[in-house]
């Protein structure tokens, strides 16, 4: 009789890894494919922070970021070797938000998760700290911390311990289909094999809805928002190891950051997309990240000095407000099909993925007697 699986995971995104790490180191038998390469989709084309996300405050998504923060201290002590807090400035204007306000934020910043080993904001003099950097009209600047992370190799990093504890990681091996038959799931995959498992899980990002739709064949009760994020690359813009946080004035905000020592990473924008295939940066987009890059800098950037692009693409749930603002937050939605579990996992952020998987197992238990443990991850280092 061939195995049954405890838990079959479609997607190795650092949701669909971080939950096979989870499971497999609490006893239970994982399998998981991707249809590329495990960390290969939106979990390696991210802004690579770990990070609350300061503006979502002003989304009052205060739940969100204090459990962001948390997480912040937390996947920063198991993934020392592949992080590092950097400094942020944003450099104040007035016509955009008050001080007032940016203060309050950061106080909320500083507190919302608890203890930290992260230093808290301060106020700067931008004059004094970075003539040469910012235009000189910037005076006033406020500084916090965050974490910059290698994104794909967190997500690899979690496959790989999943595999330590028995998982069996399948990647370049597409979910064709997902059925019920005789009381199990039934996984057909790209390579013909069929496996078994008791409880599916559709990790698979901004693809959630097609893989529902077409391979699983059941509808979703969610309607999801792809909206496309953009970067550009340029070689370092600036040698101080400092971050910088510009405010546009239609309100969004814009990272600069160092990147893999002889670059700086500039993003993201948000555009709303159809198919989250082949994503890449509109003409549009360029400018407007040049534009905001040339608005706060000494260095005035163009296009030639554009080294590279990269787009990722997140649904969001749709509920009907501009993008900017819908939540980062992840959704469950745990179906029961003629018996069986399909828990869908919609949205998230890089940050959060520890805990969620976490919260995947909490609600997933009854159909997992064979759970050998309770939560772990928050203590073991990855490696
Ligand atoms: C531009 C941008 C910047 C971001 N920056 C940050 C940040 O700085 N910090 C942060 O915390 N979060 C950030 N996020 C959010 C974060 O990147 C995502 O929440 C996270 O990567 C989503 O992971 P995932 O596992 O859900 O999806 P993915 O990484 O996309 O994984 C889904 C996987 O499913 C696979 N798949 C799809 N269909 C199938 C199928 N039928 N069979 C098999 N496999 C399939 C895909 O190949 C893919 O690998 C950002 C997102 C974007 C778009």
């Amino acid at each position: 009789m061939s195995k049954v699986f405890d838990l079959f995971i479609i997607g190795g995104g650092i949701n669909g890894a971080g939950i096979a790490r989870d499971a497999a180191g609490r006893g239970l038998s994982v399998c998981l494919a991707d249809k590329g390469e495990v960390g290969g989709a939106t979990s390696s084309w991210s802004t690579k922070l770990i990070h609350g996300g300061l503006r979502y405050l002003e989304n009052y998504e205060f739940k969100l970021v204090r459990e962001s923060l948390k997480e912040r201290e937390i996947v920063y002590k198991i993934a020392k070797h592949i992080s590092k807090p950097i400094p942020f400035i944003i450099p104040h204007t007035d016509k955009i938000r008050p001080a007032w306000l940016i203060k309050f934020g950061l106080l909320l910043y500083d507190n919302l998760g608890g203890k930290t080993t992260i230093p808290k904001s301060k106020t700067l003099d931008l004059n004094k700290k970075f003539p040469s950097i910012l235009k000189e009209k910037y005076k006033t600047g406020f500084q916090y911390y965050d974490i910059q992370i290698d994104d794909k190799k967190l997500t690899k990093l979690n496959a790989q311990d999943a595999k330590r504890n028995k998982a069996k990681i399948l990647e370049y091996n597409k979910v064709k289909k997902a059925e019920i038959i005789n009381n199990e799931w039934v996984i057909s995959l790209q390579n013909r094999k069929k496996i078994k498992s008791k409880v599916l899980i559709n990790a698979s990002g901004p693809w959630i809805n097609e893989t529902l739709h077409k391979n699983i064949k059941i509808k979703s009760k969610n309607k999801i928002r792809l909206v496309k994020g953009s970067h550009i690359i340029t070689k370092k813009l600036y040698k101080e190891d400092v971050a910088f946080t510009f405010q546009n004035t239609d309100k969004r905000i814009i990272f600069v950051i160092p990147y893999k020592k002889k670059f700086s990473l500039i993003g993201t924008t948000e555009v709303e997309v159809k198919s989250p295939e082949n994503s890449v940066i509109s003409k549009q987009e360029t400018q407007y990240l040049i534009r905001s890059v040339n608005n706060y800098l000494n260095k005035q950037i163009s296009k030639k000095d554009i080294v590279d692009t990269y787009s990722g693409i997140r649904p969001l749930i749709e509920d009907f407000k501009e993008a900017s603002k819908v939540t980062r937050d992840y959704v469950f939605d745990l179906q029961i099909v003629k018996k069986l579990p399909l828990l869908n996992i919609y949205g998230g952020k890089l940050t959060t993925y520890r805990k969620l998987s976490e919260k995947v197992l909490l609600d997933l238990k009854k159909f997992l007697p064979k759970t050998k443990k309770g939560p772990w991850t928050d203590k073991k280092k990855l490696f």
